[in-house]
């Protein structure tokens, strides 16, 4: 290896295979991840918070566990990111949020702790829209997150801080939550394998609630192993969590080998309509034609219904967001702007604290469960979900695996989405669908635009199905390559520079660092 870029290449299993035979240091990969923060961070602003001492201090006792064989375990020393909206004990948790900005949790999220039992550690909070509550990661106080493939352009979102830190070598893997797309998108548009659980499967307790009954976190990662790693370490029942399922071991790992042969897989002639970018849909075909030589037996259908999922998603997200955002009133946690009394205080740190979109949603939430419009709207909306989940119901008596694109596009311009709430809605047709039926959907990449964009591939399968997905996608990734492959011969630091791509001027650069710093000025 060529000294620490040679470390940032590796996955996080392959890292995880080196510090254990002691070919390389916990420390020294630590030591070469801050050396690509200080190097990229600046630009990319994947992070809110970075706890670079306290890592440095977590990876000398790991290193010394390790080698007394008290942690192992394919993940153990590896330095993991994890996004902003995660509990984490002792580090500040924001959301993304003004409201939250100096909001240090007393305790851990489950998922954090099901991380660090597994041997790794956390080095920072990563950057997402505000709750969540987006698509591109610029909706968040502490300004936007950039694409390492290309700086002028969105990572993605919400979880765009953690998809932008594995793909610049800011981390080896991360966490991200995906209430209606925020791990799979971020994945798709970064050129990374991100997978959304069965719902239920891994713990919301510490995931600070935005659509409870669609929140869900899972692994963003460089390949299909390490996202089964991921997965294998944080799924478990939690008692703590009214909505944990118990379940089978995953058993993910034993999937990679099996091959597709027989596996019946669909694909939704409605994830295929014209606001598809045709670069999208040449690589998903190709990805479908490669499993059907793999053995797979493929089948185009209609799923139907597709266009109510948008609509639905948004009734029952800003429903439920309303209500979960009710706690933040200035009385128990994060921002307090005092009032000439209690309402008014009330008002103040709302006002003060949430960004617009934030407000936006919860208007429309409110809305929606207000007497005389209930059953219009919310009601309505679970109708429509039913309809939505039985149709999957119906349709995986048939398929085994539903294949089709994560995102009509591949990553936007930053700005571009703009004023118009709507058209970024849109956006997340092909990924709501899977948060409204609770099934796991996993996005990969399977291609790069005329631009040199990662394209991502997405796969979904029955409620408790991951298995198959994982199948599917480690055939795939066999065939194609993953996001290393991905680069071509580009090395991790080369990422940007891609295609001609310049690092952006000076300055927009200046103008980004300014905000960030304002956003983390408010700290
Ligand atoms: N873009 C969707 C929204 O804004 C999904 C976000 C998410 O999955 N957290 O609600």
């Amino acid at each position: 290896m060529d000294g620490e870029m040679g470390i940032l290449e590796l996955t996080a299993v392959e890292l995880g295979k080196k510090i254990k035979f002691g070919e390389v240091g916990v420390e020294e990969a630590l030591e070469a991840v801050i050396e690509r923060i200080q190097e990229r961070e600046e630009s990319l602003h994947c992070y809110v918070t970075l706890d670079l001492e306290g890592a440095r201090a977590k990876a000398r006792l790991l290193q010394k566990k390790l080698l007394n064989g008290e942690v192992s375990g394919p993940l153990a020393g590896v330095p993991f990111a994890v996004k902003d909206n995660l509990c984490t004990k002792g580090m500040r948790t924001t959301c993304g949020s003004k409201i939250l900005k100096n909001f240090v949790p007393p305790y851990d999220a489950t998922v954090v702790r099901n991380l660090e039992s597994a041997g790794a550690f956390i080095l920072g909070k990563t950057n997402l829209d505000e709750f969540g509550m987006g698509n591109t990661t610029e909706r968040s106080f502490a300004g936007a997150t950039r694409n390492p493939w290309d700086e002028e352009r969105s990572a993605g979102g919400s979880s765009g801080g953690s998809a932008a830190a594995v793909a610049s070598g800011e981390c080896f893997a991360a966490l991200g939550t995906d209430t209606g797309g925020s791990i799979r998108q971020p994945a798709a548009h970064c050129g990374l394998v991100g997978l959304k659980p069965t719902y239920g499967t891994v713990s919301r307790y510490g995931l600070i609630a935005y659509c409870s009954s669609m929140d869900q976190a899972g692994p963003i990662t460089k390949d299909v192993r390490d996202c089964a790693a991921v997965m294998e370490a944080i799924a478990s029942y939690d008692e703590k969590d009214a909505t944990s399922l118990r379940r089978e071991p995953l058993h993910l790992q034993s999937a990679l080998t099996e091959g597709v042969s027989g596996l019946k897989i669909g694909i939704p002639k409605d994830y295929f309509e014209e606001k598809l970018q045709p670069e999208v849909e040449h690589a998903v075909r190709a990805a479908m034609k490669e499993l059907e030589a793999q053995g797979a037996i493929v089948e185009e259908f209609e799923l139907g219904l597709v266009r109510y999922a948008v609509p639905t998603y948004y009734t029952i997200a800003c429903a439920e967001a309303s209500s979960n955002l009710e706690r933040y009133d200035g009385m128990k946690y994060g921002l307090r702007e005092a009032g000439t009394g209690l309402h008014d205080t009330y008002r103040q740190t709302r006002a003060k604290g949430f960004g617009e979109e934030v407000k936006r949603r919860i208007l429309l939430g409110t809305f929606a469960l207000s007497e005389g419009y209930y059953e219009q709207y919310y009601l309505k909306a679970m109708k429509a979900r039913r309809l939505i989940k039985n149709r999957f119901d119906e349709v995986f008596q048939t398929y085994d695996l539903l294949l089709g694109p994560a995102a009509p596009t591949t990553a936007p311009q930053l700005g571009s989405v703009g004023d118009d709430p709507v058209q970024a809605y849109l956006a997340d047709v092909y990924t709501v669908p899977a948060n409204l039926a609770g099934i796991p959907a996993m996005s990969l990449p399977c291609g790069r635009d005329a631009q040199g964009m990662p394209i991502g591939l997405q796969l979904m399968a029955d409620r408790f199905q991951e298995r198959t997905i994982f199948r599917a996608a480690a055939t795939w990734e066999q065939v194609f390559g993953g996001f290393r492959q991905l680069r071509g011969s580009r090395r991790i630091d080369e990422l940007g520079q891609l295609g001609g791509f310049g690092q952006f001027g000076g300055t927009r650069q200046h103008e980004s660092k300014a905000r960030w710093e304002e956003g983390m000025g408010q700290a």
